[in-house]
């Protein structure tokens, strides 16, 4: 089976798409990676969730992509007296270590490291950002602050602070135990919440250890400003524009979201858009217009993954959200703006074998409109810089390791295969333009181009291109 499309879709699974035949529907209709989210799910759960993605991979013989997001250090408030306090405009609020219920002057703010990072000046948001306060005074264990927007406070609310740098890991003992979890789980992904720093993703990767790869979620005004190191470090973006849209001002989301989908392009990394993308899908059979337009937005930027949040993990129409998603991607894509695009921010190749190769791969394919770049690649990383290419023609990567095939579902229109390593040459060329054919991207009679590393096997040494003819006995089975 194959897609239409080039552009990814992440779905997210939660009690509207929890057992085995929905997700095999999500995945017939167009769900090319699934997405759990610990803030929501359980261990046992999860497993559960992987056990029945594993099946749905076997049962359709296709490498499907799990991304497990980590809720990170989420800031929340304690309790109060009554489960509320109600919060007035320009009254003193105090947040303090003090366990006991909080009231319409105070309350418990447990996390001892936010004491450290909050500096007189700095923005306070609660409740996703419906009630803002300025601090005016701090300490060690109390930040005396003033009520610039007011509004009823309940209960374990979140708090974002924008302007403090705060000296937590992005690993909370419970993001550990989770991510524990979930690599003996054998997932591909693992989303890092709210970090801010390039350390935050070092320290994931001392504990995943290659197990995993790992995506960064660009949520936070810390993490925006030093996206260049942190794309040097991550495997993988995510614009996270849930919480980005809570610790800035939401009109400057769009902007970010282009900069990171355009950085993390030029680094050849996979970008994810997420969350809000068909908001209204969680209620509605169908989209608005301004949600279409927004999907196709991310489209043309040429963003690697489109994501689904709610709409696919608690809404009441998961299959449509992403049967919507894939047909607004195939049309966009179809479109002669989309190529132009495509071309125009076309990121020059670095001085690498790869880069030279997979932007040569592109060049002779459109030239000769050949019917696709076949590549042979183990680690998946001339997967990766043949798709920075963004080329025309489809791209087809067969890879020894499953793996691999799971971690590139989420890499823009790279189609992968997994199939045992060929033993020289001619079985290389034989092997590629058979799996092409049998999948369905070149006919009998046409041709295609083919982008190895000889001596097969060794991850990086990509240096060589072969155009080849699909004959009629591409058709034979293996
Ligand atoms: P979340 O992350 O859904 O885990 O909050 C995505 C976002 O904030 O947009
Ligand atoms: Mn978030």
């Amino acid at each position: 089976m194959r897609r239409l499309r080039r552009t990814k879709i992440v779905a997210t699974l939660g009690p509207a798409s929890s057992n085995r035949t929905v997700i095999a529907r999500l995945f017939e209709v167009g769900a090319d990676i699934f997405r759990i989210n610990m803030s929501h799910t359980p261990h046992d759960k999860m497993r559960d969730l992987v056990g029945a993605i594993r099946a749905v991979e076997t049962e359709y013989n296709r490498p499907i992509g799990i991304l497990v997001d980590l809720q990170g250090p989420k800031l929340r408030v304690g309790g109060f007296g009554g489960g509320a306090a109600v919060l007035v405009k320009d009254a003193v609020f105090t947040f303090d270590t003090d366990s006991a219920p909080g009231d319409a002057t105070r309350v418990q703010l447990p996390h001892a490291e936010i004491f450290a990072g909050v500096e007189p000046g700095h923005t306070m948001l609660l409740d996703d950002g419906k009630i803002r306060l300025v601090a005016i005074e701090t300490n060690k264990a109390r930040i005396v602050a003033r009520v610039e927007v007011g509004g009823k406070l309940s209960d374990r609310k979140g708090v974002s602070l924008p302007d403090s740098t705060l000296p937590f890991s992005a690993l909370t003992p419970k993001d550990r135990s989770d991510l524990e979890a979930a690599l003996d789980a054998g997932i591909d992904w693992v989303g890092l919440s709210f970090i801010q720093r390039p350390e935050d993703i070092a320290d994931a990767k001392k504990v995943t250890r290659g197990r995993a790869a790992v995506m960064a979620k660009i949520e936070k005004p810390q993490a925006v400003y030093r996206l260049d190191e942190i794309m040097d470090v991550t495997d993988a973006v995510m614009v996270a524009r849930g919480d980005l849209g809570v610790e800035m001002p939401l009109e400057k989301v769009p902007g970010i979201q282009k900069l990171i989908t355009r950085n993390a392009r030029r680094a050849g990394k996979p970008v994810v858009v997420a969350t809000q993308m068909l908001e209204s899908m969680i209620t509605s059979p169908v989209p608005t217009r301004a949600e279409v337009s927004d999907v196709a937005t991310a489209i043309f930027d040429g963003a690697d993954a489109i994501m689904l949040s709610a709409e696919s993990a608690a809404g009441q129409y998961p299959v449509e959200a992403v049967a919507t998603m894939n047909r607004i991607a195939e049309e966009v894509e179809s479109e002669d703006t989309y190529h132009s695009i495509m071309q125009t921010q076309h990121p020059t190749p670095e001085a690498t074998g790869a880069d030279a190769i997979a932007a040569a791969a592109r060049q002779i394919a459109e030239t000769l409109d050949l019917s696709a770049i076949i590549c042979w690649t183990s680690s998946g990383v001339t997967g990766l810089r043949v798709a920075r290419e963004r080329p025309q023609v489809p791209i087809v990567a067969i890879s020894p390791n499953l793996n691999t095939g799971r971690k590139l579902s989420v890499v823009w229109g790279v189609h992968c295969v997994v199939a045992e390593d060929a033993h020289d040459q001619d079985d290389m060329v034989e092997r590629a333009c058979r799996i092409a054919f049998k999948d369905g991207f070149v006919k009998a009679g046409r041709r295609v181009i083919i982008v190895a590393g000889l001596p097969l096997g060794t991850p990086g040494a990509t240096n060589m291109v072969r155009i080849a003819f699909v004959g009629a006995d591409a058709a034979k089975e293996e």
